[in-house]
């Protein structure tokens, strides 16, 4: 399967680019409305032992000395969230998904290969927040293995899912008002979003509720317990604020599965590649170790170590983004 490399995930034109937008959709957002109360526990742990970690954009991103939590303290919000998502920001990052399509779709046949462990041929898979289609395209390439319902509050991303697959049931639907009965689906899919929700109980809540009983949830979310955040720290690309507003790792994100009625059955890091490249990229501390320094140039000129170290983060599931799979009890 073909290896995904940062640069082509993430356009150029979006790397030069998302911080000036993001600073200036910031600014608007922190000019026009006011801010909420900071919380004094963590939101997933509960711990009061919290402390700051960064400022980004004008925000305060605080991490929790218990669960290593890393979150947006206080939460944006509401009004603040509907600016931010309403603004050309958007537009934006629909157009550089569009161009990275094709480059996506080995990051999904990763998942889907996973997601066929737990659903035989013709369960039902309802797939959140589909957009423009990356995971849709990827399963239509396998002959759609799964019954597959696409939701997605943008209307146009769902005229566009309705014309381009045929036989795909495509729901321009909120998850908290879906025209779906309790217990109805035998999975549910939701890629790279969780980190977007301000209030993650209350959606997982929906989503348990939307599974039949031993339904499975795959979700895929940053790791911050990862090879890639452990040399970026507090410059990560990852902190957006206030796009990411909760950053789980891979021990924390069971507290708040086994909260809401699930249990943690695997979690994969499928695409080391990417903190290779990624970091690759940004080989520039001087701060560096020797051996980090060693290690960089071997990733940099050897392309078996770099398959060996690839390999090594998969192993011990500690790259950069994690695909959780998850029971309903
Ligand atoms: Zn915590």
């Amino acid at each position: 399967m073909k290896k995904v490399l940062f640069d082509e995930i993430h356009t150029l034109e979006k790397q030069k680019f998302l911080k000036e937008k993001m600073q200036q959709v910031s600014n608007e957002i922190h000019s026009k409305f006011t801010k909420l109360e900071k919380v004094n526990n963590c939101p997933v742990c509960q711990s009061k032992s919290i402390h700051q970690y960064t400022e980004c954009f004008g925000y305060e991103m605080d991490i929790c000395d218990e669960c290593n939590h890393i979150f947006t303290n206080p939460f944006p919000s509401y009004e603040a969230l509907d600016y931010y998502y309403n603004s050309d920001l958007k537009d934006f990052e629909n157009k550089f998904f569009m161009d990275s399509f094709e480059n996506r779709i080995p990051i999904f046949d990763r998942r889907i290969l996973e997601i066929e462990k737990y659903l035989g041929r013709d369960s039902q898979l309802l797939d959140v927040g589909s957009a423009i289609g990356i995971f849709i395209e990827a399963l239509f390439r396998k002959n759609n293995p799964f019954k597959v319902t696409a939701c997605d509050l943008n209307q146009k991303a769902c005229l566009y899912l309705q014309d381009t697959y045929k036989g795909l049931e495509v729901l321009n639907e909120n998850i908290y008002s879906l025209s779906k009965p309790d217990s109805y689906f035998d999975g549910i899919s939701l890629w790279d979003t969780v980190e977007h929700l301000t209030d993650p109980d209350r959606f997982l809540i929906k989503i348990k509720d939307l599974l039949k009983p031993g339904g499975y949830f795959f979700f895929s979310t940053p790791n911050t317990f990862s090879f890639e955040w452990g040399v970026m720290e507090t410059d990560h690309v990852q902190l957006l604020p206030p796009g990411h507003v909760n950053l789980y790792n891979s021990k924390n994100i069971k507290i708040i599965l086994e909260k809401t009625g699930f249990q943690v059955v695997d979690i994969q890091t499928l695409n080391a590649s990417l903190d290779i490249s990624y970091i690759l990229k940004n080989y520039i501390k001087d701060s560096y170790s020797p051996l980090e320094k060693f290690i960089l140039n071997r990733l940099k000129d050897d392309s078996i170590f770099f398959e060996s170290f690839n390999d090594y983060l998969v192993q011990t599931k500690s790259a950069g983004n994690m695909l959780v799979i998850a029971r309903k009890e």
